[in-house]
């Protein structure tokens, strides 16, 4: 994982205690922190046949790149960044509307075999190496098929999004075969970790059924707080709903609400 991936991996690895011996390291190669694992930083695209045929046993790379590859590999662990869509895209002005209407059109893409298997129409592909968002203004090709993530890079090119095509994120792959067990266990925890939060509050004992029902577990950590008919709960939620619980505890009457940060995870 070089490239845009490699900061979040060598991130993902550091939580999981297997950041550089030297830390921060920038070389291609670096042996890690409390295993015996070392790590080679090489192109995201070049990372599903290293895995396949064995010069490493596990990578990190995105789905994206393993599907397009065709790549005889595990998908071992998805790993929560590096979220992207391969999207269809043509001009503002273009008088395409849906996928459908693409039938025989040009389609510029680096992803050409996943272009041929997902769309729903025959469309004649021009391979382009980079730079496919600025095709259809060459004249190169009607539509493009390209990594999306916000959405910024299709506006600022005057192209318009047909729909998606591929969801993508990274993912830990590994070789059939290998003794990847450990590794990936590792991560799974560190995976699951950050997508929850450790929520904690006092609430009135009466409240109980409520604010389990805000939180949606049956079963929190209930401890009796010394006031009496007071209680406090402690509960895992996922990260995402934040936002959401908050308010809704407050209004239920909850207090002294902590939201803590969980470092490792295994259920
Ligand atoms: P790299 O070419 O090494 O920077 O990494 C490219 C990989 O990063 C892609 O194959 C995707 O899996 C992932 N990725 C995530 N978001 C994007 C994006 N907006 N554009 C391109 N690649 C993305």
């Amino acid at each position: 994982m070089k490239g845009r991936l490699r900061e979040p991996s060598v991130s993902l690895l550091e939580d999981a205690g297997l950041g550089p011996e030297q830390p921060g390291e920038r070389a291609l190669a670096f042996p890690c922190r409390n295993a015996p694992v070392d790590v080679l930083l090489v192109r995201a695209a070049d990372i599903p046949e290293y895995v396949q045929d064995g010069v490493v046993d596990c990578g990190i790379t995105g789905q994206d790149l393993v599907a397009e590859r065709g790549a005889r590999v595990e998908e071992l662990l998805e790993l929560g960044f590096g979220s992207c869509r391969l999207e269809v895209a043509v001009p503002e002005e273009s008088r395409y509307d849906r996928l459908g209407d693409l039938a025989g059109a040009s389609v510029a893409t680096v992803y050409p075999s996943l272009t041929r298997r997902l769309m729903p129409v025959e469309v004649d592909l021009v391979d382009v190496t980079g730079s496919v968002e600025i095709a259809p203004r060459l004249g190169l090709a009607d539509a493009i098929v390209d990594l999306v993530s916000s959405g910024n890079t299709l506006r600022t090119n005057g192209l318009r999004s047909l729909g998606p095509l591929f969801s993508s994120q990274a993912v830990l792959i590994g070789r059939d075969g290998a003794d990847t067990a450990r590794l990936a266990s590792m991560m799974r925890a560190v995976v699951e970790a950050r997508a929850h939060r450790y929520l904690m509050f006092n609430a009135e004992e009466a409240k109980l059924a409520e604010v389990c029902r805000i939180i949606g577990s049956d079963s929190p950590s209930v401890l009796p707080l010394a006031a009496p008919g007071m209680v406090a709960v402690h509960a895992l939620v996922p990260s995402a709903e934040v936002w959401r619980l908050l308010p809704e505890l407050s209004e239920a009457g909850a207090s002294s609400i902590l939201v803590v940060p969980v470092e490792r995870m295994a259920r």
